[in-house]
């Protein structure tokens, strides 16, 4: 693929040279989706040859040039594709490609998936020409030139506020419906699982193992629609990893992912063990739906998603623990999922499961009432319940939450001299405490932390 001006008849230039370009809001003409708005979604969907009109493009609501300036609306995108050797099956792989194809448009910004989709479109490409139909043709070139087998395409966009929300709960009962397929399964059930690199150019080192009780990190991406993509193009970004041995399976660590990774991060990652949040966690990219946060003060875990606006009670909000989580690192205790890795059973099994988890957002909470376990539902923290670390221990000890035993077998000392080891952790390069003295070499750091205690060794 060139790196620009792959299509000279388009107003502006398409090629690798502009994914992740990131416009800045003072930048942007508009944005479409994101944390603001509620209905916004991407949707595609393998339909029969006489449902699709190649190269079709339609557009329902005011194009880019006649949205307000500045603004943020509601936004979908649907498309319909067809080809005699297409399944239902790849619908999630090949609409995960929406992102990166997006994002070789000169000034389009594209981040997230699925119902979570934030776009942001560049004033100056807007003045070039910039709009749906010239995104239109520019998707649809890319998905042919990528995927010989898409043989029709038809795209929508939707801008029209009431015409997006009744395609928005279409498209959530299909998502719904794609996630359900694999719960039942068990990673026991399957030979193999299988492993996506499409977030390495963001993050080099990062690959989600799928697999049948752990969903992919962004929440597209399943086993079934893992083993659908790898069978068409088994050299492609999705592909097939054998299990081989099973090294523990408790934690969830098999000699072949262990190869896989540390093949494919080019030796940066060697071990991962799929069920914890801790040691030998699977790496996070930047696409989470959730971020997991360590409170050492509880020793328990806090969990935040993508939309919520708020502080936890770490004092960050997501995009401050986004910043500890992401980048293809294995950071203890903070560690990137999905919805549905959270509804099976294997959720951090090795943590201890719903039960080391402390704070969530209402909206988590909600989603996920029959998940969790009912004696646990009321003892979980929300933003309802706590907004600060002295409010969430409080909650904790009067509900009786399970974490709580445990601070009566740790001194409250070593618990808060976790704080040091855990709040930093996954930002601090190169950290060295000789005896006799202290040196501490900060890399490449960002630290933000509550508390910080240094005691002399006696
Ligand atoms: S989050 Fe994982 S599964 Fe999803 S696109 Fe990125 S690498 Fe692939």
């Amino acid at each position: 693929m060139s790196t620009s001006g792959m299509f000279a008849d388009l107003p502006v230039e398409v090629g690798l040279a502009y994914e992740g370009e990131r416009i800045r809001k003072p930048q942007m003409h508009v944005e479409l989706g994101g944390p603001n708005v509620k209905e916004k979604f991407e949707l595609l969907r393998v339909k029969s040859p006489e449902e699709v009109e190649d190269g079709k493009i339609t557009i329902i609501g005011p194009d880019v040039q006649d949205l307000e300036e500045g603004s943020s609306v509601p936004f979908g995108i649907y498309i319909e594709v067809s080809g005699d050797k297409l399944e239902v099956e790849m619908e999630g792989v090949m609409e995960r490609r929406i992102h990166d194809f997006c994002n070789y448009i000169e000034g389009f910004m594209h981040l997230n998936q699925r119902d979570s989709i934030w776009l942001r479109l560049d004033k100056k490409a807007v003045k070039k020409g910039l709009n749906f139909d010239v995104t239109g043709k520019a998707l649809q070139r890319l998905f042919k030139s990528e995927m010989s087998i898409i043989e029709k395409m038809q795209i929508t966009f939707l801008t029209e506020p009431v015409e997006v929300k009744k395609k928005f709960q279409e498209a959530l009962d299909i998502y719904e419906a794609r996630d359900a397929r694999a719960r039942g399964m068990t990673d026991n059930d399957v030979d193999v699982f299988y492993g996506c690199t499409l977030c390495q150019s963001f993050a080099p080192s990062h690959i989600c193992v799928i697999s049948a009780q752990r969903y992919a990190n962004c929440g597209a991406i399943s086993w079934f629609d893992g083993r659908a993509a790898a069978k068409v193009d088994p050299k492609g970004p999705v592909f097939e990893i054998p299990k081989e041995k099973c090294l523990d399976e408790w934690k969830g660590e098999y000699e072949g992912i262990n190869k896989i990774v540390s093949e494919k991060s080019l030796g940066e990652i060697d071990r991962i063990q799929l069920y914890t949040a801790f040691d030998y966690p699977h790496t996070s990219c930047g696409c989470f739906e959730i971020t997991t946060f360590y409170v050492p003060e509880c020793d328990g875990l806090g969990v935040v998603h993508r939309d919520f606006k708020g502080q936890t009670p770490s004092g960050l909000t997501f995009g401050g623990l986004a910043d500890s989580t992401g980048g293809g690192r294995q950071v203890n205790g903070f560690h990137g999922i999905s919805f549905e890795y959270m509804r099976s059973p294997k959720f951090l099994q090795v943590d201890g499961g719903w039960n080391r988890i402390v704070w969530l957002p209402t909206e988590v909470k909600e989603k996920m009432k029959d998940y969790i376990p009912k004696e646990l539902y009321d003892k979980i923290a929300t933003e309802d319940d706590a907004t600060d670390i002295v409010s969430l221990k409080e909650f904790l000890k009067e509900k009786g939450h399970p974490v709580v035993e445990k601070w009566v077998e740790k001194p409250p000392d070593a618990i808060e001299a976790q704080t040091l080891e855990a709040m930093p952790v996954g930002t601090i390069s190169g950290v060295g405490i000789p005896s006799g003295g202290i040196t501490i070499i900060l890399k490449n750091a960002k630290i933000h932390a509550e508390k910080v205690i240094i005691k002399r060794a006696k």
